[in-house]
């Protein structure tokens, strides 16, 4: 079932990219893989998946030994600042990076295991009180700061926008984000990468925010089914 939902999955990846004018190769997934077992993530893997999200990092760590090496996890939860020595050694990228604190914890653990981490930074584009992230109008003065930390490169934003009815109702949040995004691209902010990423669309409104942009979503539900 896992290996048809990715393969129906890539398909509307695809359908929404061509809408947009836009070439599916440039909107990677990320499958989220939160408290479904490291079986689903290889059975993943076996159908050519290779990035996966958890929101949990005892999950990530339960999980990384038990999954190839090809498997790379994308860390999309909240993480606390204790755990950030964790994250630096099994994630490939963090994408909720939302405070210059942990951005300082995050930077110093790297710097002892002498590796470089690809973030993005979370915003909360909707002003949700009920969401983490950086309020958009925090987030340049944090890029800049973030900026200074060698370890960490920053690649792009990140957000979820407010639960939704209709999915169309997401959609100027994520237009919102690729407008931050792009003023910060033209002020130099993202300079390790060519075009920023902008991680946003879940399963129930991916195809609205790749028309609006995203380089990167992240879908759980479609793939893996309902999470126990
Ligand atoms: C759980 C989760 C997802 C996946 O949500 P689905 O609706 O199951 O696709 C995506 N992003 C974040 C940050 C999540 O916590």
């Amino acid at each position: 079932m896992i290996v048809q939902n990715i393969r129906i999955v890539k398909e509307r990846i695809a359908e929404a990219a061509q809408k947009a004018g836009r070439q599916p190769e440039n909107i990677k997934l990320v499958a989220v893989s939160k408290h479904f077992p490291a079986d689903s993530i290889r059975e993943a893997v076996d159908a050519g998946q290779n990035i996966f999200g958890e929101n949990y990092i005892q999950e990530v760590q339960a999980k990384r030994g038990l999954v190839p090496a090809e498997a790379v996890f994308h860390f999309i939860g909240h993480l606390q600042s204790n755990k950030a020595k964790i994250a630096a050694e099994t994630c490939g990228m963090l994408e909720t990076l939302d405070s210059y604190k942990l951005g300082v914890t995050l930077n110093s653990q790297l710097e002892n295991l002498k590796k470089n981490l690809d973030i993005l930074i979370q915003v909360n584009i909707g002003n949700d009180p009920r969401k983490t992230g950086v309020a958009a109008d925090e987030v340049e003065a944090l890029l800049i700061k973030i900026n200074e930390l060698t370890r960490l490169r920053v690649c792009g934003l990140m957000t979820m926008p407010p639960l939704a009815t209709d999915p169309e109702q997401s959609r100027p949040h994520f237009r919102n984000l690729r407008i931050l995004s792009e003023k910060f691209a033209a002020k130099n902010l993202f300079p390790h990468v060519a075009t920023p990423e902008l991680s946003m669309g879940m399963s129930d409104d991916f195809h609205i925010a790749i028309e609006e942009g995203s380089t990167i979503v992240r879908i759980g539900t479609a793939i893996f089914g309902h999470r126990p």
